[in-house]
């Protein structure tokens, strides 16, 4: 069952020696996160019963609130929050401390008070990185990926990959045009040598004959039971690995057509689960294993 989100105008000061988490964004109803996390911290409170004084809750946060809900949520006591759809990229000029990852990225979507100050980074490209290697066994360094998509899940998947020093990144997204801004905003941090891009309708022949071939659906096509295949994985070498950042529904008809064709796949689910990992060990400062966080992650999908 999913936890009720509240409004920022209903969170109030939380007693000294309570610490609060919170994810916001808008819409939040649907955020298993609470769950997620509050899984880690009944773990993490049998070594150290001062978790048990942690909390974490959804609150429903518009663009035009963020500014004053931050400084207001650091008063009430809250030290960390996560941060989604509008807010991740909004969030940078009201920062003055972003990590170099979160800066690479171009979005923020955890936030730690520490030293008085609300401090940014962004735990998605690591979350991405942990789910490949440990659902699909891929290592990005020695990975030749395909990126569907240019939006902002998108552009962490092409930062983690660079910054990997990835032996090839093909991306390919619906809007040219878009892709080729994010093209360069890439290049002002990275060597774009290995690097492509084109439409999502016009991929080229030689991508059909690439061996071990890692194809990442950072699009949101599949969220909808209606919507079409971002592309076909017909033609593409048998050793494709496919991994889709969409994890409800669990098996996307991308995903569907990979297990038909015998490629291994995984869906998104373990990277929202390794970034939620990340985030939360930022915060705890602890090591966070990230077994219950699936457990209760799979339970609060019915999955
Ligand atoms: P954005 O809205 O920023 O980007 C959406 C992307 O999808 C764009 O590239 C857009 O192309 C493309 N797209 C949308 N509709 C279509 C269509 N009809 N045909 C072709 N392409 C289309 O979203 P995000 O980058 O934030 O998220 C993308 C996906 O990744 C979502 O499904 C989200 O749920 C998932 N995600 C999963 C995470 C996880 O932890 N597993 C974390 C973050 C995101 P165009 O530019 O042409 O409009």
């Amino acid at each position: 069952m999913l936890e009720s989100s509240i409004l920022i105008e209903d969170v109030v000061p939380l007693p000294d020696n309570q610490v609060g988490l919170a994810v916001l964004g808008s819409p939040i109803e649907h955020s298993i996160s609470p769950q997620i996390h509050l899984s880690a911290l009944k773990e993490l409170s049998i070594i150290d019963p001062k978790f048990l004084n942690w909390n974490y809750i959804k609150i429903q946060v518009e663009s035009s609130d963020l500014p004053s809900a931050l400084p207001y949520l650091a008063k009430c006591g809250y030290l960390g929050l996560n941060l989604t759809i509008p807010h991740k990229v909004d969030v940078l000029p009201l920062l003055e401390s972003v990590d170099e990852e979160a800066r690479n990225i171009g979005a923020v979507n955890t936030l730690f008070y520490d030293c008085a100050k609300w401090n940014g980074f962004n735990s998605d490209g690591y979350g991405l990185e942990k789910a490949l290697g440990q659902s699909l066994d891929i290592s990005l360094g020695a990975a030749k990926v395909l990126i569907l998509g240019a939006g902002g899940a998108a552009r962490a998947a092409a930062a983690q990959a660079l910054s990997r020093q990835c032996r090839q990144v093909w991306m390919a997204n619906r809007s040219l045009s878009r892709l080729k801004i994010l093209e360069k905003k890439l290049g002002e941090t990275f060597d774009l040598s290995g690097f492509s891009t084109f439409e999502l309708s016009k991929i080229p022949a030689e991508l059909f004959t690439v061996e071990d071939l890692v194809i990442i659906n950072a699009t949101s096509l599949g969220l909808n039971k209606s919507d079409v295949l971002p592309i076909s994985l017909r033609g593409f070498h048998s050793t494709t690995k496919v991994y889709d950042m969409i994890y409800n529904p669990p098996q996307t008809e991308l995903l569907a057509e990979a297990v038909n064709l015998g490629m291994s796949c995984e869906n998104g689910l373990s990277m929202l689960v390794h970034q939620a990992a990340r985030s939360l060990s930022i915060w705890t400062k602890q090591g966070i294993s990230s077994g219950a966080m699936f457990s209760s992650a799979k339970l609060a999908l019915k999955q």
